[in-house]
């Protein structure tokens, strides 16, 4: 009996992993030869500034344009290319991209260059070729290497290894700033402040999406802009998609955010669009 019944779940659940494992090898397969063809593609989030409104710069987002599937987001092939290595060679690509497209905007453009803010895995920053991978790309582009932000995420920080300290003081002497994501989600974010060399803050989705409804997420929220401001770190509000979460925000002395209350992650040409308008076509000027 006892027998019967194993065998019934293993039938069971046979399928089922097989054809995750099927998916994942696909994938996998599929993800080596996006990183041959050239496959992925930045999207460009503004990072406003609250009070006035004025771009200050964007968060470079990958996309993978797959032939068959479609726009595939960020979250469904990153760990996997975290767990492949191929993040590497990705993450370089996207370094490389965002920089150099935006030091070609801030030649075009008039008034303060913008920032470009990079996201990073733990996985990149075990590289000990990273800091010269950084140097490279501003290099190339012909960017200030303040106007680059490295973007981490507390659990980066949380597996970090002796040599992640190291590596990230080799990578601030640049002059490169870094930026903690997703703050407040993660089990110690106080400690980090210690720890780490950070020069913004950005306050996660999850508290911007409660602070007009829910007093607790307003006084953590409006916690962390003070701390920012008594460490003298920037902060950043993530995923503002109301005009009541910017009202409350910037009431609270949040300096810059990011939401799709100002705008999505554009292409490129669309942000080209945005920033350099263009003129009003001849017949809609007599
Ligand atoms: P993240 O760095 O926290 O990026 C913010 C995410 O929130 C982005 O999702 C963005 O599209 C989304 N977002 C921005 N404003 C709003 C809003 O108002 N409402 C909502 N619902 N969402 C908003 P995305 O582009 O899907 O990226 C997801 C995550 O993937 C990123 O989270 C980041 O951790 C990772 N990622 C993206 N690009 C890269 C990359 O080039 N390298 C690495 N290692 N990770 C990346
Ligand atoms: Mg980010
Ligand atoms: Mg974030
Ligand atoms: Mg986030």
């Amino acid at each position: 009996q006892a027998k019967k019944h194993g065998k019934d779940r293993y039938e069971v659940f046979e399928p089922a992993m097989r054809e995750a494992f099927q998916a994942n090898i696909e994938l996998e397969a599929d993800l080596r030869r996006a990183v041959l063809r050239h496959e992925f593609q930045l999207r460009y989030q503004p990072i406003v500034h609250l009070h006035t409104g004025e771009i200050t710069g964007v968060e470079a987002l990958i996309r993978w344009q797959h032939p068959e599937r479609g726009v595939i987001p960020p979250m469904e092939f990153i760990p996997l290319a975290e767990e492949t290595g191929m993040i590497v060679p990705i993450g370089e690509w996207v370094l490389r991209e965002a920089t150099s497209r935006v030091a070609e905007w801030n030649r075009k453009r008039l008034g303060p260059p913008l920032s470009v803010s990079v996201n990073i895995s733990a996985v990149q920053l075990d590289q000990t070729a990273l800091p010269q991978v950084v140097r490279d790309a501003l290099d190339t582009a012909g960017m200030q290497p303040d106007r680059l932000i490295l973007e981490l995420t507390e659990s980066l920080l949380v597996e970090h290894r002796p040599a992640t300290l190291d590596r990230l003081h080799e990578i601030k002497r640049i002059g490169v700033r870094l930026a903690i994501d997703d703050f407040g989600t993660g089990y110690s974010s106080l400690a980090y402040l210690r720890r780490f060399p950070v020069d913004i803050i950005k306050i996660d989705k999850s508290f911007v999406d409660d602070v007009v409804d829910e007093p607790t997420a307003a006084a953590l929220t409006h916690g962390i802009i003070q701390l920012g401001r008594a460490l003298q770190l920037s902060t950043i509000a993530e995923g503002i998609e109301h005009a009541s979460q910017l009202t409350s925000l910037a009431g609270g002395d949040c300096e810059l955010g990011q939401g799709y209350y100002f705008a999505e992650p554009l292409t490129h040409g669309a942000l080209d669009d945005l920033l350099f308008p263009t003129d009003v076509p001849p017949s809609e000027c007599e």
